[in-house]
């Protein structure tokens, strides 16, 4: 089953489209991965520069000093944080402990991409329920539940469709599954929702013991390239992936980076307003020229292009041509849409004027 496995396609890097299409570094801009346009904090950059000198030194592999911050952060034990290489890490830590083959895996049609590789990675079932409105239809996945399903996933914010879930229907949907199958809450966007629209869903935890919930530095945090994220769960849960993840899954650098980052309030609070700013842009951008999106509650939106698929894929291809890098969605059953990162407001205008000269031209 490994062979039938399609590898997860990464955003283009700015590198490769220099090389390909011979254009000149400066200016291409790359809005494919959902990455913080703002960069990292300086208070990480600093602290991570600093933490340089010590390489020579294996990291603690425990991450005390982090786990002791995510726990005053969030109020949770320490003994409930699991650290990871990324959340795909940590996401993937818990696959392995109920996934085999044998067992299933249900998540939405249109959920992020790693879950059906997880699945199809451990030699378990995928069952992809059909979307609602592009996001979780959180009753029909409950009814898609059988015998067999071990894992549960649901991304909240989702990529890249950037729907979110209604907090009741999450909370009625916990209730009513049955505690031997695994909720795993991906909520990687969760910094870039307003208030009144965050779920609270770490007090859940104490109710739920089959509830994970996943965060990342890799979005608001901006340390996407040092690759940390991590997990609240149960203690016994949190235990159990502690036992069988890497010693040194996490390396000194970003355990250093992650760990003035999250100090850094005032570099979160300014993605979240760069990201507010930049989505009122590029959607209105979008209507002005009659392009359909799908709203979202993410750092990205995902626009449909009109015509058949091909003309997707040309859309793509031009505006690679003028330096702007977005993301096809073929492989998220999306193949008329593309999915745009929310940049900095220049690039967020380049990103308009590129794809409003690509209509002029294809029309
Ligand atoms: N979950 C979701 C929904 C994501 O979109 C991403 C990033 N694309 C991740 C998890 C993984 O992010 P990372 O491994 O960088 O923490």
């Amino acid at each position: 089953y490994i062979r039938a496995i399609q590898p997860y396609q990464p955003g283009k890097p700015i590198s490769e489209l220099v090389r390909e299409l011979g254009l000149e570094k400066y200016g291409v801009i790359k809005l494919a991965s959902n990455e913080n346009p703002l960069g990292t904090s300086p208070l990480a950059m600093e602290a991570m520069t600093k933490a340089l000198q010590e390489i020579a030194r294996y990291p603690d592999g425990s991450g005390f000093e982090l786990k002791n911050a995510l726990s005053k952060h969030y109020g949770v034990n320490v003994n409930q944080i699991v650290l990871g290489n990324g959340s795909n890490d940590v996401l993937e830590l818990a696959a392995r402990i109920f996934l085999k083959p044998g067992a299933s895996a249900v998540y939405s049609q249109h959920a992020f991409a790693i879950y059906p590789l997880l699945a199809q990675a451990l030699g378990a079932q995928g069952i992809s329920v059909p979307a609602r409105l592009y996001g979780h239809d959180l009753v029909a996945m409950l009814n898609a539940i059988t015998p067999e399903t071990r894992v549960v996933f649901i991304a909240n914010p989702n990529n890249p469709t950037g729907t979110l879930c209604d907090t009741d229907d999450l909370l009625r949907f916990l209730e009513r599954v049955s505690q031997d199958v695994l909720v795993i809450l991906d909520e990687a966007y969760d910094e870039y929702l307003p208030e009144a629209n965050k779920a609270n869903s770490i007090s859940w935890l104490r109710k739920f013991p089959n509830l994970l919930i996943t965060r990342t530095f890799s979005k608001a945090y901006g340390l996407a390239g040092i690759r940390v994220g991590f997990a609240l769960a149960h203690p016994d849960l949190a235990d159990l992936m502690n036992r069988i993840r890497q010693p040194f899954n996490v390396n000194s650098i970003g355990l250093v980076g992650a760990h003035a980052a999250l100090q850094d309030i005032e570099f979160v609070k300014r993605a979240y307003a760069t990201n507010r700013a930049g989505m009122l842009q590029i959607t209105n951008g979008l209507r002005q020229l009659g392009v359909e999106y799908i709203p979202s509650y993410g750092n990205f939106i995902t626009f449909r292009v009109r015509g058949d698929v091909s003309n997707t894929m040309k859309t793509y291809q031009n505006l690679l041509q003028q330096g702007v890098i977005v993301r096809p969605l073929g492989v998220y059953e999306m193949p008329h849409h593309l999915r745009v990162t929310i940049g900095l407001e220049s690039e967020n205008e380049k990103f308009l004027k590129a794809l409003e000269q690509v209509l002029k031209t294809s029309t």
